[in-house]
């Protein structure tokens, strides 16, 4: 269908292992590339026995020369936490990961498609955020490093397509949670999570009035595999998320009533520079992938909270 050796970078992430998962049931040989700055060889150890299946430990900010027919890059920490970790290392990862996973590209004459984020649009002026949004960026805050790096991959695809001819595929993904998340990366529904099974508080940043909107990672995934198939003249831009806009006090309240949790919300500082409102305008993936999400927030949270249960059980959980 579109190349049988895939390459995916960052497949020992989040959403990179459940992509890999994906790949292999389609068929495909997976050559999954992965430093684990953030990822985790437990998210794809159960893949480690298929002998279509391989694992190479590599930072993408060196040059990479492997045979393969497709590219995912999705090599990048994703959390505030874990990107402002080292900002500079975050920067080089979108923009030296990106040149070189492009070059490789370039040599093999095959696919590539880029994980990038909603991050793109900043702090939005504009609600719901579509594709022909430029954005509201610092570009010298906290979260530049990530959001600035995320851009300028950007341009770095589109001018690969347009110097070179290279085929190219842009997902500009929203925030997705599922099982797999980090337990301890800062993002919220991981965080109130955990913070639920607990029974620690709730810790809501500012009033609790901003908005995100949440999609589950099987859902991002089928759109990651819809856009890498799709015509080949649609390069993206392509927003994948779910337009269900919620507030952090009503997932709170969601996360307390499906884990039946007594913890009480504890109110904290907004971190600098974070966005107020963000939802995905989706009608461009609707029509040009033919998807949208399919997995109720409820069914999905119900899924996530299990997955938590479990890992806390274990008596190596990294929740420490
Ligand atoms: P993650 O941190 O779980 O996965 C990123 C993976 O990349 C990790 O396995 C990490 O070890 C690896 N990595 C980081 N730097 C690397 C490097 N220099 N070389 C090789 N591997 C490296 O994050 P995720 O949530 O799975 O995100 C995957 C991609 O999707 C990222 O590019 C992220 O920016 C993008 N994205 C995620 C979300 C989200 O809500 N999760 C939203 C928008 C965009
Ligand atoms: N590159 C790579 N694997 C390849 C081909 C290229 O990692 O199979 C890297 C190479 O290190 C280079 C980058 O991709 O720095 C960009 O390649 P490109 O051919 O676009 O640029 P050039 O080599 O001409 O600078
Ligand atoms: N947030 C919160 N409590 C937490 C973690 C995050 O209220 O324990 C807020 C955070 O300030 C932001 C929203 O939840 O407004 C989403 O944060 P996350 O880090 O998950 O994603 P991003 O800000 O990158 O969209």
């Amino acid at each position: 269908m579109y190349g049988h050796r895939v390459l995916v970078t960052g497949g020992a992430g989040f959403i990179g292992s459940h992509l890999c998962e994906r790949l292999l049931a389609q068929g495909c040989e997976v050559l999954c590339v992965d430093n684990f700055y953030t990822g985790a060889r437990e998210h794809i150890a159960h893949l480690i026995g298929d002998p279509r299946f391989e694992l190479l430990r590599h930072d993408v900010t060196f040059p990479l020369y492997v045979e393969v027919d497709a590219i995912y890059n999705l090599a990048c920490p994703a959390s505030p936490v874990h990107y402002q970790f080292d900002p500079v290392q975050t920067t080089k990862t979108s923009v030296h990961g990106a040149i070189n996973m492009l070059g490789l590209a370039k040599r093999l004459k095959v696919k590539i498609l880029q994980a990038s984020t909603s991050e793109v649009y900043g702090d939005p002026k504009v609600h719901p955020q579509q594709e022909d949004y430029w954005g509201h960026v610092n570009p010298i805050g906290p979260r530049s490093c990530y959001d600035e790096g995320k851009r300028c991959a950007e341009t770095l695809f589109m001018d690969y397509h347009r110097q070179h001819k290279l085929p190219i595929k842009i997902a500009r993904i929203f925030n997705t949670y599922g099982p797999r998340m980090h337990p301890a990366d800062g993002r919220v529904v991981s965080n109130f999570i955990v913070q639920a099974l607990k029974g620690e508080p709730i810790t809501i940043f500012g009033d609790g009035q901003q908005t995100r909107a949440f999609c589950f990672v099987e859902d991002t995934v089928d759109a990651l595999l819809r856009l890498m198939a799709s015509s080949p003249d649609f390069t993206g831009p392509v927003n994948v998320g779910n337009p269900q806009e919620l507030s952090m006090l009503d997932i709170a309240q969601l996360v307390l009533d499906l884990t039946g949790s007594r913890s009480k919300l504890e109110f904290r500082p907004l971190p600098a520079d974070d966005p107020c409102r963000r939802r995905p305008d989706i009608s461009l993936a609707q029509r040009m992938l033919q998807w949208e999400p399919k997995v109720e927030l409820r069914d999905g949270l119900l899924r996530t909270i299990a997955y938590f249960e479990e890992l806390l059980k274990a008596p190596a959980a990294k929740c420490g």
